[in-house]
């Protein structure tokens, strides 16, 4: 039953951070399986939920660590809102409470970052360059009741000198303040499934999603129906107790695992090991 699953998937949809590297080291079997996966021509996208930094700087540390990809198959929670925003609203002037690099994804979608006096809706990304100023506009803005969304919910970013203040913090801000909450439309939500398969140009049932977080990835495949494989090298292995009720519908201890399954299921041929 699940090799028949298996066996159909053609697109793949992988989280970076925790699942192909974590920090500066690659995880064990994702340069076999990247390259495995390339070079059965397969079409793949990188996936993060972090939407404060520019596409080229994910393409450029899956390079540095044997892992290239072009920078079309880098899928931001900017990148996958702002296009859903596009394809999905008549909304095109978005008040952007975020980084430069969630300007660029607007702007590469079709949307233009406006003032607060001309915007017709909120975007609200993991904005490390927010202010007093910036916060204030776009609370103002929240409690007169444009339409408000919010790239992810993430609520802390993990970092070496502790966890950090992610967009669900922002969110708490502004909620508090005016007391409404965002359309949020990152991982898990359906903004960044349908973006990915239209990138993809694969339908959900050829498409598998491998991540190492349950509340995100595993929530993403559960609710699309999109097959989910959750590897257990990052969060997941940490927090699995925390999210009972979502359950992935294959668990490998690392990608290379999964270039295994895929082999021997016939989705990807042994040639290509
Ligand atoms: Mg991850």
């Amino acid at each position: 039953m699940l090799d028949e699953r298996l066996r159909r998937i053609r697109g793949y949809l992988l989280d970076m951070d925790g699942t192909l590297y974590i920090g500066a080291e690659a995880v064990p079997g994702a340069q076999a399986f990247m390259a495995a996966v390339q070079r059965a021509g397969c079409p793949r996208l990188v996936l993060t939920n972090n939407s404060s930094a520019a596409r080229s700087k994910y393409r450029g540390r899956l390079a540095a660590l044997g892992m290239p990809v072009p920078l079309s198959a880098v899928l931001t929670s900017g990148g996958a809102s702002a296009e859903w925003l596009f394809a999905s609203t008549p909304l095109r002037r978005p008040y952007v409470l975020g980084t430069r690099a969630l300007k660029d994804e607007c702007r590469r979608a079709g949307l233009t970052p406006s003032d607060p006096e001309t915007s017709d809706c909120v975007l609200l990304g993991y904005d490390t360059g927010v202010t007093y100023a910036t916060l204030t506009d776009a609370c103002l803005l929240v409690a007169q009741g444009l339409p408000y969304y919010a790239t992810h919910a993430d609520r802390t970013c993990i970092s070496p000198r502790g966890l950090l203040p992610d967009a669900g913090a922002l969110i708490a801000a502004i909620e508090v303040t005016t007391g409404r909450a965002p359309v949020v439309l990152g991982k898990p939500e359906a903004s960044m499934v349908e973006a990915g398969l239209r990138r993809l140009g694969t339908t959900v049932d050829e498409t598998l999603i491998l991540g190492d977080q349950l509340d995100t990835d595993m929530m993403l495949g559960q609710k699309s129906g999109i097959l989910s494989v959750l590897t257990m090298t990052g969060e997941a292995a940490r927090r699995r107790r925390e999210y009972e009720s979502v359950v992935p519908d294959l668990t490998v201890s690392h990608p290379g695992e999964l270039l295994e399954r895929l082999c021997a299921a016939g989705a990807l041929p042994r040639t290509i090991l």
